[in-house]
């Protein structure tokens, strides 16, 4: 590293940045990659991934003046892996581990504003242009062209010390930064644990991103209604999914749980507009909206198994204002089952007006029926 390069690099980790790298502009290599990817329309309803392909492999695009880009790392909070199959029964749902606290974004966004002051002090009038996940930039791509890790079988950015558990920012500017590109190599070698042990399948042989049956797209980035033949592999995950992450091994060290990411699930159903806000005014989960959430909510209830979970998702079928709650919950009682279930989607069907609800219902009646 060049000296400028070596204070910049002590700026960053002052702020607590744990990876920084640094690469001079040119086209991102993976472009046949990416382009097959969008063909192969496996982004699903992500639109905004196949807009602006121009600046996306070459971000003097957006600035002609840009001559690099710093990447930086940030570590966040890893989940504990004894949580990965031990939640039947449990009405409580799960959230990634990302999503905890004050929305990463904001916080992200704030330390990499403070190393690109640092910047502007050790070079007055430098350019400095910052994405967290802000725009057309593609974070991984620059972070692996940095050397800040490798591309695992699950897709994840991996790097050998702090695993996949940090969040990527980048400082664009017209400095003359990074020296030749040094490829970091491929440490996954036979393993296959995410492959072998995600629930949708997703991953197909490794290495390639199928979002349409991600549960993280899922549960984020789809707004309609889940495939029905899908929901019973969501199992209790509400906002995100980590277990892709949580089986690699290089992700072992340092985890605990926190009990935010593991919240009571009745509770979440019964947010009014009010109280979502209230509760996720500052969280990465505000994303979703609350329909989005509660959609998930009440598939992760009818995957619980646990007939506690019906009177709670009766009520929604009865009050719940969005249509597409209502329908989900249907599904959700009619996996469960049993008396009480039955008679709420009976109620629920002489009254239902929406037609995709309406034949949620019906399907959820005649599941138990056949
Ligand atoms: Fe599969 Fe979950 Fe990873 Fe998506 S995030 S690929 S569903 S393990
Ligand atoms: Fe690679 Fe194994 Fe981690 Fe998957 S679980 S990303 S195959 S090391």
């Amino acid at each position: 590293m060049t000296g400028l390069e070596n204070e910049i690099a002590a700026a960053a980790r002052a702020q607590g940045f744990v990876l920084v790298g640094f690469t001079a502009l040119r086209r991102l290599p993976r472009e046949e990659f990416y382009s097959r990817w969008l063909a192969d329309g496996r982004h699903g309803e992500m639109a905004y991934l196949a807009r602006d392909p121009e600046r996306r492999f070459d971000p003097r695009g957006l600035d002609a003046r840009l001559r690099s880009v710093i990447s930086l790392g940030f570590p966040y909070q890893a989940p504990a892996p004894s949580r990965v199959v031990d939640w039947r029964g449990e009405m409580r749902g799960r959230i990634a581990s990302y999503a905890l606290g004050e929305d990463y974004h904001d916080r992200v966004m704030a330390l990499a504003r403070s190393v690109a002051a640092d910047l502007e002090r050790l070079r007055p009038h430098a350019l400095a242009r910052l994405y967290v996940d802000t725009g057309p930039v593609f974070e991984r791509e620059w972070a692996a062209e940095a050397s800040l890790g490798w591309f695992g079988k699950n897709t994840n950015l991996l790097n050998r010390t702090h695993g996949s558990y940090f969040f990527l920012a980048e400082i664009f500017t017209d400095l003359e930064l990074g020296g030749a590109p040094a490829p970091y190599g491929d440490f996954c070698g036979t393993c296959r644990r995410c492959i072998d042990l995600c629930p949708t399948g997703a991953l197909e042989g490794g290495y390639v991103m199928e979002s349409r049956r991600c549960i993280s797209y899922l549960t984020i980035e789809l707004r309609g209604a889940i495939a029905p033949e899908l929901r019973p592999h969501l199992g209790n995950w509400i906002f995100g999914c980590d277990i892709c992450q949580e089986v690699c091994p290089w992700n072992e060290e340092g985890r605990n749980q926190p009990s935010e990411l593991e919240p009571y699930l009745p509770d979440l159903l019964m947010l009014d507009d009010e109280g979502f806000r209230a509760r996720f005014r500052n969280s990465a989960i505000k994303r979703t909206k609350r329909r989005g959430l509660l959609r998930n909510v009440a598939v992760a209830l009818g995957n619980t198994g646990n007939p506690d979970a019906v009177p709670v998702l009766a009520q929604a079928l009865r009050r719940e204002p969005e249509p597409l709650v209502r329908a989900h919950a249907a599904w959700a009682l009619g996996r469960l089952g049993g008396d009480a279930a039955m008679r709420a989607l009976r109620k629920a069907s002489a009254i239902e007006a929406d037609p995709a609800a309406a034949a949620e219902i019906a399907a959820a009646l005649s599941l138990r029926s056949r």
